[in-house]
């Protein structure tokens, strides 16, 4: 009986799990904090995998999910923005070489994309995008039954697509791309830009208003927090068009925090999106939904590309 071991790097919490050759209940289960001035990330991530290995001698492959753009043919990491000095890793090897089994390297986004299209909301589906909404925007998606990959396993980026070339700066450094209008993030900045302006709101100015403390405040009835709300969903909105007239899918998949601001939010994005795409004809069979699992979306996707030992196929 061969069992796996998941695992979802983020940038503040270690998370691996193992499993057993069916189901997504995991057997053991454990997270320790990514940063330490004792070790480096990479000695935390070998060392916990270690400590759910004992005693779990048929583990026939690890997969592993992380955050930033990879080379899932190669298995190397090529940056992970919020994990200090991790570029061009070559994180598959390691983990070969240390533990002597198959292991498989994937994108966060892709891999909850591929999780929610085995395991979550999108089963059934063949085409299918999944966008999560948190500080940043990450993307996946699955066309034609295969997770979309691109020549070098970079494609699927969606936060990224530029919307005003001159816009606020983006998470990645670059002006006016769909996170910088539509993340967590772009919310908080236009709330504390308004108060410095001197915008009434129920929102204090100091300390600055997080998305969450916002989104609490939009469902009060703030104005101010409603217009930083709606004009994020609607900015989504535009950017789900342009996934709609790329990709053709019949369900797009929501997560992360920003998906979950209620009412505003979800219609300024429905709106937009029905008045930007060329023809009905892309929404007639369309679903929109949240996505069904949540912060397990990282690790379930792990442990699916290391079931189907995808290497060779991808
Ligand atoms: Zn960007």
């Amino acid at each position: 009986m061969s069992h796996t071991v998941a695992v979802d790097v983020g940038g503040t919490q270690l998370r691996v799990a193992v499993y057993g050759p069916d189901g997504i209940t995991p057997i053991h289960q454990k997270r320790i904090s990514t940063r330490s001035t004792q070790n480096t990330a990479i000695e935390r991530l070998i060392d916990l995998i270690a400590s759910v290995w004992s005693g779990q001698k048929s583990v026939s492959s690890i997969g592993i999910a992380v955050p930033g753009p990879t080379d899932p043919k190669l298995g190397v990491i090529y940056a992970a923005p919020n994990i200090p000095g991790w570029k061009n890793i070559p994180l598959r090897q390691i983990l070969e070489d240390r533990f002597g089994v198959p292991a498989y390297l994937g994108n966060d986004a892709n891999l909850a994309a591929l999780a929610e299209w085995r395991f979550g909301a999108g089963q059934g589906h063949h085409n299918l995008v999944y966008l999560t909404i948190s500080t940043g925007i990450g993307g996946g998606v699955i066309t034609e039954d295969r997770l979309l990959l691109g020549e070098s396993g970079l494609a699927a980026e969606l936060g990224h697509i530029t919307l005003i070339p001159d816009g606020p700066l983006c998470g990645c450094g670059l002006p006016g791309h769909l996170e910088a209008y539509a993340s967590g993030t772009a919310i908080a900045r236009f709330v504390r830009e308004e108060l410095a302006k001197g915008c009434p709101s129920t929102l204090p100015w100091q300390p600055a208003p997080t998305a969450k403390e916002i989104n609490q405040a939009a469902q009060q009835g703030d104005a101010l927090a409603i217009q930083a709300i709606s004009q994020a969903g609607q900015f989504l909105g535009y950017g789900i068009a342009n996934f709609l007239q790329i990709f053709n899918p019949s369900i797009i998949i929501l997560g992360g925090g920003v998906s979950r601001s209620g009412p505003h939010w979800w219609d300024a994005m429905q709106q937009a999106l029905h008045r930007s795409v060329i023809s009905q004809a892309y929404l007639q069979s369309l679903t929109v939904t949240l996505s069904a699992l949540g912060d397990d979306a990282g690790l379930l996707g792990a442990l699916a590309l290391a079931r189907d030992g995808q290497r060779e196929v991808i």
